[in-house]
């Protein structure tokens, strides 16, 4: 079995979910008492969230960079990045690995295209919905067209996942207000909807809406496993 290097922090709560994902998916296959093999580095989310909205994002890319190689160093054998938003500096990350980098919008895309879809709706912080690096990769790699709610929808959003979700704070009704907005979305034309952000499956699941839920958590965990697992 192969290293599954993870930077996490971005929130803790999401990290924890995907430690708890690596490590049932690896235990699922292989039985008994295995568990994933995985190389960490959990950061002090503060500062970051700090210069994510004065938009330092120099200094953002400039410390996860670090911490990728480092966790290339170590010994990890692949990158996870565990927020959907910190993929905006893939690229300048990715120019200093040697290691494979998991992008999350890919394991994403494979996963729409796979079920044939053509047209989702988005939900995440408003950098992933409002900025192009998340969208527009789904467009160029796999030709599916992201639907986004409206300003004021992607306000309360971002502020759920900030003010609440990042915190640990699960509310009945912010769930409500997200059920609204995917309705929304769903008579937009969206066929399915994206869970774009690491936290918002601790809010929305399954079984409360009608329309497929496609969780960037468990696709990107379950690509590094089957990765990890690849040729043992
Ligand atoms: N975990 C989040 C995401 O997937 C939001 C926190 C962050 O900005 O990193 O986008």
């Amino acid at each position: 079995m192969k290293t599954i290097g993870v930077i996490g922090g971005m929130s803790w709560q999401s990290t924890r979910t995907y430690y708890d994902l690596l490590n049932e998916m690896v235990a699922e296959r292989l039985g008994g008492l295995h568990s994933a093999e995985i190389l960490m580095r959990s950061v002090d989310f503060a500062g970051l969230e700090a210069a994510m909205q004065r938009g330092d994002w120099a200094a953002i890319e400039s410390r996860l960079g670090d911490e990728a190689a480092a966790l290339e160093q170590g010994g990890a054998g692949c990158l996870l990045l565990c927020s959907n938003t910190m993929h905006k500096l893939y690229d300048s990350i990715a120019m200093r690995l040697g290691i494979p980098f998991f992008h999350i919008a890919d394991t994403l895309g494979h996963a729409l295209a796979a079920n044939g879809l053509q047209r989702v709706g988005l939900l995440g912080t408003r950098f992933t919905m409002v900025e192009d690096f998340f969208a527009t990769r789904l467009r160029d790699r796999f030709d599916i067209e992201v639907v986004v709610p409206g300003d004021r929808q992607i306000e309360s959003i971002d502020t759920v996942i900030f003010e609440e979700l990042c915190r640990g704070i699960v509310k009945d009704s912010s769930r409500d207000s997200y059920l609204e907005i995917m309705n929304d979305l769903a008579s937009h034309g969206a066929e399915g909807i994206i869970l774009g952000c690491t936290e918002i499956e601790m809010l929305v699941k399954p079984e409360h809406h009608v329309l497929p839920l496609y969780d960037t958590t468990l696709l990107h965990a379950r690509h590094a496993v089957e990765w990890a697992l690849s040729g043992d």
